[in-house]
């Protein structure tokens, strides 16, 4: 079996890389002149980490990235802790994996470094997929088209790909803006503060920062905030840090002066859109953000191309005589769990920028109370991820029966 992957963003590598190691050809197209990742922070849960395993990298993603004990979420002016939801310990016995945060540049490494280089196709922007009789193609901006047994759209948000099979529709600007920066380790200026992982809640928006190297060195930050005032989707525009002071104005002194530290500050818009009804064609298929882009909120884009990939690897080794067959099972495994995190990131972003102090102390009570006793599965819990294996037979299992 052939197989073609379109993006060689965090989806597509995992998914080149999965294909690879189980001895299946596959080729990956990146629009770009080289694989990199903009922007740094990347927070994992132990689904990923159980992905990982499966790639195997998982060993490589922890001695690169960083572990920390707890997540301390706290009120965004006095500081008051709301809660302290573990990451290591008995949790990770829980959920047979650990949490990590990482840059996403290293994990990009990781999942590429195993690839050869005649896998990978640089400059190729494709311009659409289609089927045509027993064979899927892909056609790119210089003319050139290939043909593959299966054509896998791991091109993001403004997939190209879904474009090409299921019509052009734009993404939903979410009403919700973001910062970010890094804090390189001596330009902290309490680094016992840097070197935890925090989330400060307030009115309108909310702010989290954390390590993503092993030895806590480097500080990633993400401020997010309610607002119609800009939306352009860029990882790249720079702003100055005025913008920031100016909407945080009154949060926390030593969080405002640990985002203060950053060099560079980058702003973009968040978009998402509505679940897809369908993410196969025929032999062309979707993975990640181009099948279901999502508010970061609970931390699970990544995470769910990741998983993506590897589910998609599986049913195509089981049914690789019905390559058609395998991307029907694909769907039905993995859209209700995708659209869960779509879904339930939007419901997170309502929550973590709660206006009326009634209604955050509510919140913040019953957060204190679900990551003491873990009583809360909801979608809008990060937790209700955490226990999938990618490498459970039962996940198949179930659609056998
Ligand atoms: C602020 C923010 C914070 C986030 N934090 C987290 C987090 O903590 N944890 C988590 O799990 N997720 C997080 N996410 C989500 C995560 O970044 C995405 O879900 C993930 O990167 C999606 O990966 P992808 O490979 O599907 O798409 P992308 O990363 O968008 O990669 C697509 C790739 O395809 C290439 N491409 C595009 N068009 C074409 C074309 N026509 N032809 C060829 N190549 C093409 C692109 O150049 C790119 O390399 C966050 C997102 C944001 C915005």
């Amino acid at each position: 079996m052939k197989v073609a992957v379109i993006g060689g963003g965090l989806g597509g590598a995992a998914a080149a890389l999965a294909l690879h190691r189980r001895g299946v050809e596959v080729g990956l197209y990146e629009k770009a002149p080289e694989l990199s990742e903009i922007g740094a922070g990347l927070n994992l849960s132990p689904n990923a980490l159980k992905a990982f395993r499966y790639l195997g990298i998982e060993r490589g993603a922890i001695s690169t990235g960083f572990q920390a004990k707890e997540q301390v979420i706290r009120s965004f002016r006095s500081g008051r802790t709301i809660a302290r939801p573990r990451r290591s310990g008995d949790i990770e016995e829980k959920y047979g994996a650990t949490f990590l945060t990482m840059h996403r540049a290293d994990l990009l490494r990781l999942l590429v470094q195993e690839l050869p280089d005649r896998l990978v196709h640089l400059n190729s922007a494709c311009i659409g997929a289609e089927n045509r009789e027993n064979v899927a193609v892909a056609r790119f901006e210089d003319g050139v088209e290939i043909e593959a047994d299966i054509v896998v759209g791991a091109d993001g948000i403004h997939s190209a790909v879904r474009d090409s099979v299921f019509g052009q529709r734009e993404p939903r600007f979410t009403g919700c803006i973001c910062w970010r920066g890094l804090v390189p380790g001596e330009a902290l200026p309490n680094p016992s503060f840097g070197r935890q992982m925090m989330a400060w809640w307030g009115p309108h928006g909310h702010i989290v920062h954390y390590p993503v190297r092993r030895d806590g060195g480097l500080v990633n930050f993400v401020a997010h905030f309610d607002s119609d005032g800009w939306m352009e989707e860029s990882w790249t525009y720079e702003c100055d840090r005025s913008e920031l002071m100016e909407t945080y104005a009154g949060w926390n002194r030593e969080l405002l002066d640990l985002i203060k530290s950053s060099e560079r500050y980058y702003k973009w818009a968040l978009y998402d859109r509505e679940p897809l009804d369908d993410w196969s064609r025929g032999r062309v298929t979707l993975l990640g953000d181009s099948a279901h882009p999502m508010l970061p909120y609970l931390g699970q884009g990544a995470c769910m191309a990741i998983e993506d990939a590897c589910i998609l690897t599986e049913a195509l080794l089981r049914d690789p005589d019905d390559p058609t067959f395998a991307l029907v099972i694909y769907e039905k495994l993995r859209k209700p769990r995708a659209t869960r995190a779509q879904l339930g990131s939007r419901f997170r972003a309502r929550q973590n920028h709660l206006a009326s102090p009634l209604a955050r102390l509510r919140r913040d009570v019953k957060m204190a109370w679900n990551s003491r006793f873990g009583a809360d599965s909801s979608a809008g819990q990060a937790a209700a991820f955490y226990d999938y294996d990618v490498a459970d037979v039962r996940i198949f299992e179930e659609i056998d029966s």
